[in-house]
């Protein structure tokens, strides 16, 4: 059978920590919904992302057969996980995936590099294949309806010093998704 799978960052607690500040501190501008022009009905809530599902992606794999999980793994017995600093700056709303987030303008070289090389394995071994360029981003808000005029301003930055990456599997649930570490590389 198939998993959903992709790679990610894993957090530690006082990155954690830090995003449920940001969370939290959120909720109050959300949970007044404006309405769009036009539209007769409030839109539904959004999300809060649970703090166990927080983190960043690195590469979307979508579907997974076992024999192709196999030769991943395979591939990827040895990933050397460079070890960076990386500073989420800004917040984002992304009104097409109805999702705010946490992001930077700057990306650090090392850190796109392996993105793009894990992205770069997917396409060529008939997974995923990324339309967009690698943008770090760690999702705090979904189904995100229209805001109040005027940008998201983050009170702090949130700096992550990565030297972890995670083979994680989605597993949808009837009370939302849950991630499964698959497999960890320091
Ligand atoms: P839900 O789908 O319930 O809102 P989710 O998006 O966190 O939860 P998945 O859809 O399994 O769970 O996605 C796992 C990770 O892969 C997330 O970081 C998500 O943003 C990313 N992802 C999912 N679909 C794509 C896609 N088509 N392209 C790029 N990244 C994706
Ligand atoms: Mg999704």
């Amino acid at each position: 059978m198939a998993a959903r799978l992709f790679f990610a960052v894993p957090l530690d607690r006082i990155n954690q920590l830090a995003l449920i500040r940001q969370q939290a501190r959120l909720s109050g501008v959300l949970s007044r919904p404006e309405m769009a022009e036009g539209e007769k009905k409030p839109h539904r809530p959004a999300r809060l992302v649970p703090v166990a599902n927080l983190h960043l992606t690195l590469a979307f794999l979508g579907n997974v057969t076992q024999s192709q999980r196999q030769a991943l793994l395979a591939r990827w017995q040895t990933l050397a996980v460079p070890r960076v600093t990386l500073t989420l700056d800004g917040l984002a709303h992304w009104p097409r995936a109805r999702v705010i987030c946490l992001t930077t303008q700057y990306t650090p070289p090392p850190l796109s590099q392996l993105a793009n090389a894990l992205r770069r394995d997917a396409a060529c071994h008939g997974l995923h294949a990324s339309q967009r360029g690698f943008r770090p981003h760690i999702t705090l808000f979904r189904d995100v309806g229209p805001l109040p005029a005027g940008p998201l301003t983050l009170t702090q930055p949130i700096t992550l010093t990565i030297n972890k990456v995670a083979l994680m599997e989605s597993v949808f649930e009837p009370g939302g998704v849950r991630y499964q570490s698959i497999k960890t590389w320091e």
